[in-house]
């Protein structure tokens, strides 16, 4: 059966209001599941329309569905909230290498190809092979195979820009050239070069910058997949790779800002390779005081407010569940319970609302960082779970901080604050806090998770 093309339009057109509602709704918490539904709902359309719109055989396209289906929901099952930059790295790639593909392929089959055809041939085979091998570096460094360091050596900008020079030139030469055998070369050339910037460019980012080149290499993903909706004139891929291509920049924006950096300071700064040490994270400022579970149990009891500032250290220790108990008791025992959540806490985007929704913590209950500073200075305990530069009042006060003007959550102007770590170590920027070592703080160190299940058993008790 093949569509008539009016049906195949009217399809694409569904499938691409579908991906836009999807998208609007994912902005939502409470419509956020709704959203990828909806999402999904037009990606099937699309795929189905594309599938009857020509005479196709379908022999291999079902082995290639069968098999890709598989692979992603064994991915999809198996995968920890706490893997998942790794996992979306290994899906941008995947997107970069088949617009890679698609690009080839197109170049390998078309006869006279008009020159706007070669010129999205060659943006789609630079982007997508930037975006495939950038993405695998980025996968191998947030899954510890490659050094999480950012690996940087003298010259490398200079060598970067040659590289990006021969892309444009190869490019430029791929379009005018008046023999096919030279085009072959000629592309071959360019994709290679494309590879190794992908490559050159991540190797150069500290790992735990990887979740804002996540975001940006989702972005290439689109690109290159809109410019492969151009190579074979397909509408709806052409909206789709847009549309992820815009996401992935606003995304990227959103988390720079939360850090107070510029992209190109994320990009280029090799951000992360000081070590702590250099960067004070070893100094000690003044004294630091620990606390018992008994002692935070008997302040908690009488709290009027609490804040529970979560960061990454719930993700490690997965004390999300633990910590909604113990706000739940206290909610019980009559303290107003807050949460609040900064934009940059954990180690990718909505990380804590991803964790907290997960242990069913109600919407109400969470609150942005904007929402929950000008009222801090009257709440009378926040607890700090596994949060540290999100926290570090040095991003406020001290200017020669590499986090100076991070906006951060301020705990420390609340009455008493409770820091649950499990050492004095730094958290992702590498640097000293001082918050550990003010009069109102006390430092509760242990797991997160144990942490919380002793003050449970405290307040069960
Ligand atoms: P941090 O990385 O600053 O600190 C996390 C703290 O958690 C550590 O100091 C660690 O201390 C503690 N911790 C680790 N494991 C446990 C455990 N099992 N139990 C208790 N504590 C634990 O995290 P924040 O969330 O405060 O800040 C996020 C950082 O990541 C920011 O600097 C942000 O810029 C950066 N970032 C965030 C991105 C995002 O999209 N969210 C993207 C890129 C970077 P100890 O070892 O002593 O236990």
């Amino acid at each position: 059966m093949i569509l008539p093309i009016e049906l195949v339009d009217l399809g694409y057109i569904i499938a691409s209001i579908l991906f836009i509602y999807g998208l609007k709704m994912l902005s939502q918490p409470t419509k956020a599941r709704l959203g990828n539904g909806v999402s999904f709902l037009g990606m099937l359309v699309a795929i189905v329309v594309t599938l009857l719109s020509q005479g196709l055989d379908f022999s291999w396209i079902i082995v290639g569905v069968v098999i890709g289906s598989l692979l992603g929901l064994v991915s999809a099952l198996k995968v920890k909230m706490t893997a998942m930059p790794e996992m979306v790295a290994l899906f941008n790639g995947s997107g970069g290498l088949a617009s890679v593909l698609v690009g080839y392929i197109s170049f390998h089959q078309g006869a006279d190809m008009s020159t706007a055809s070669l010129i999205a041939i060659g943006v789609t085979v630079v982007i997508g092979g930037v975006c495939f091998s950038g993405s695998l570096v980025a996968f191998g460094k947030l899954a510890e195979k490659l050094t999480d360091k950012p690996v940087l050596f003298t010259g490398q900008q200079v060598v970067n820009v040659l590289i990006l020079l021969g892309i444009v030139v190869g490019t430029v030469l791929f379009v005018i050239s008046p023999s096919v055998e030279n085009q072959y070369l000629i592309i071959y050339g360019v994709i290679f070069l494309a590879l190794v910037l992908g490559i050159m460019s991540v190797l150069a980012i500290g790992g735990a910058d990887m979740p804002v080149v996540i975001a940006l290499l989702n972005s290439y993903s689109g690109l290159a997949a809109c410019g492969a909706g151009f190579v074979i004139v397909n509408k709806v891929l052409i909206v789709s790779g847009a549309l992820v291509g815009a996401s992935g920049l606003i995304l990227t924006n959103i988390m720079c800002k939360g850090m107070n950096r510029s992209l190109a300071n994320v990009l280029f700064s090799g951000f992360g390779s000081a070590t702590p040490a250099a960067s004070g994270g070893g100094s000690e400022q003044g004294e630091v005081r620990a606390s018992s579970l008994q002692d935070v149990y008997y302040v908690l009891e009488a709290a009027r407010s609490v804040v529970l500032v979560p960061g990454y250290g719930m993700a490690v220790a997965q004390a999300q569940h633990a910590v909604r108990e113990l706000g739940d008791i206290l909610e019980a025992n009559g303290t107003e319970v807050k949460y609040a959540i900064h934009p940059v806490a954990g180690r990718m985007p909505g990380h804590m609302n991803v964790l907290l929704a997960e242990a069913n913590v109600p919407y109400e209950q969470l609150f942005e960082m904007d929402d929950v500073n000008p009222t801090i200075n009257t709440v009378d305990v926040c607890i700090v779970i596994g949060a540290n530069d999100v926290v570090n009042p040095s991003a406020r006060e001290d200017k020669s901080s590499p986090i100076y003007g991070m906006p951060i959550i301020n705990v420390d102007y609340a009455r008493t604050v409770y820091v649950l770590k499990r050492s004095m170590n730094a958290g992702f920027a590498g640097i000293q806090n001082p918050l550990f070592f003010k009069e109102n703080t006390r430092m509760v160190f242990g797991d997160a998770k144990a942490t919380m299940q002793g003050l449970i058993a405290e307040f069960k008790e």
